[in-house]
Order: C-alpha cells, then sequence, then structure tokens
C-alpha cells in the first residue's frame, strides 16, 4: 500500500479531534448552566440523547437539510426544544440559551488527539494532506479554527459547503482531482467505517481505519455503548489502528 499512496486525506471529527467527548462535556455543561430543575445535567443529557436518535435520522430527508448544511443553529436548538418538549416544557428562549451555550462549551472543550500535530508534521513532508469532514459549513470552520490545523490541509472538503458529504462518490472524486491522482494513490483515514472507510474502499482508495474505544456518541444509549464494527462480510480496511501514530511506520517507512 505504501508504495502506491501519493495524497492522503483525513476525516475531522473523531480522527484527528475528540469531538464526541467535547459533545458531552458541552451538553452537560450546557444542561448545568440553563437546564430546567425538573432533571440533573446528566438526566438532561439522557432526554437530549433519546431526542436526537428520533430527530438526526431524519434530519437529511426533510427541509432543515438545506439551512442545516449552512449553519448549525437552528437544528441544534431544534433538538434543545424537542429535549424540553420531552418532559412538556415549552420554552423557546431557553431551547436557545441551551443551543448557545452547548456550542460555546462544546467548542471550548474541543481538543486534539495527542499523537495528531506529531503525526501531521510528519506526513505533510512526505504527502499532500486534505480533509474531507461532514457536518454544517460553520461548525466544521469553527472546529478547523479552533484546533489551528488549517495549514497542514492543501485541500478540504466540508458537507456543508458541497451540499453533500460522505459517502457519496462525487466528494471522494473531487477530492482525486484537487490532487490530481488515481484513486489507488490515495489514502482515507477515518474513524467511521460507514462514511469513511467503506466508500473509499468501493471507490478504489486505500483505507485506514481508526478505531478508539472512546469512540462512542452521547446520543447512544448506555448498553449499546461500544465503537463501530465491521459489519458482516465488509471488506477489510488495508489496516486498523488505535492510534495516530501508527501511521507513520507505516508511511514514512520508504
Ligand atoms: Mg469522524
Amino acid at each position: 500500500m505504501v508504495k502506491s499512496v501519493r495524497a492522503i486525506y483525513f476525516d475531522l471529527d473523531d480522527t484527528l479531534c475528540g469531538y464526541w467527548n467535547a459533545s458531552k462535556v458541552g451538553l452537560k455543561n450546557a444542561f448545568a448552566m440553563h437546564g430546567p430543575e425538573e432533571c440533573s445535567p446528566e438526566e438532561w443529557v439522557r432526554h437530549w440523547a433519546a431526542a436526537f436518535r428520533e430527530y438526526a435520522p431524519q434530519l437529511k430527508h426533510t427541509n432543515w437539510y438545506q439551512g442545516y448544511l449552512k449553519s448549525a443553529e437552528p437544528s441544534r436548538t431544534e433538538q434543545m426544544r424537542l429535549t424540553l418538549a420531552r418532559l412538556g416544557i415549552e420554552d423557546p428562549e431557553r431551547a436557545k440559551r441551551l443551543s448557545q451555550a452547548y456550542m460555546e462549551e462544546r467548542d471550548g472543550a474541543l481538543k486534539l488527539f495527542e499523537d495528531a500535530v506529531t503525526v501531521l508534521d510528519a506526513l505533510a513532508v512526505k504527502y499532500p494532506l486534505g480533509l474531507i469532514t461532514n457536518g454544517p459549513a460553520d461548525v466544521q470552520r469553527q472546529e478547523i479554527a479552533t484546533l489551528g490545523i488549517g495549514h497542514y490541509f492543501q485541500n478540504v472538503f466540508i458537507e456543508g459547503e458541497m451540499g453533500e458529504g460522505k459517502p457519496v462518490r462525487a466528494v471522494f472524486e473531487r477530492a482525486e482531482q484537487a490532487v490530481n491522482c488515481q484513486p489507488d494513490e490515495l489514502l482515507m483515514v477515518g474513524n467511521s467505517y460507514s462514511h469513511d472507510i467503506r466508500p473509499a474502499l468501493d471507490y478504489g482508495w486505500h483505507a485506514v481505519w481508526i478505531r478508539r474505544d472512546s469512540d462512542v456518541p452521547p446520543s447512544v444509549d448506555g448498553k449499546d455503548a461500544a465503537p463501530e464494527k465491521l459489519p458482516a462480510e465488509a471488506p477489510e480496511p488495508d489496516m486498523t489502528i488505535s492510534e495516530l501514530s501508527e501511521l507513520l511506520p507505516l508511511l514514512l517507512s520508504s
């Protein structure tokens, strides 16, 4: 694999930075600051998670999606409204305060994984690096700024800016064209099998799957709280790693 790779694309959330951890901190702090007293902050987070599980899968198929691509605020506030509504509370102003506090507290808690800078510094010497990340344009741009990593990437592809995201083939084709590479000259590094790894393999790229034990969204029920597994009969990635630094011997050895 190393021989043919000429450019590397990274996913952002939970590949380079701990988004789920930041999200958990952000939610807990937001409900501690502005949550009604009916529940503890932890219980409110569980209500948020239940509301999220109902709301999020619909998002792409409703007229919320076009707005969500540009700005996360309306759908984030709607999720807070739905969370409060689970306990019969109608309070749009409070939903807005919760939404704002969640965004700020999450951004404040967002951190790169410990080895990310070392790995990006080392790989950037030898390869053009890029980002392919799903999510609203405003949140993704804010994350890149907060983390201070924009300068590592020659190409940044954001779902919110393209109007479509991974696993859509056109997204990967844009990334190929941007570095003028054939599919088998590209490597995707990501934490999501279904969004990063499977599509990359299907389109002829190489793929390294980063699986960390901590990779569990806040919306997952306690009993199901485990990292994503390789689906039955699905193609294997070139390699599965648990730390970014494992990329270095693989990609710098020749
Ligand atoms: Mg990710």
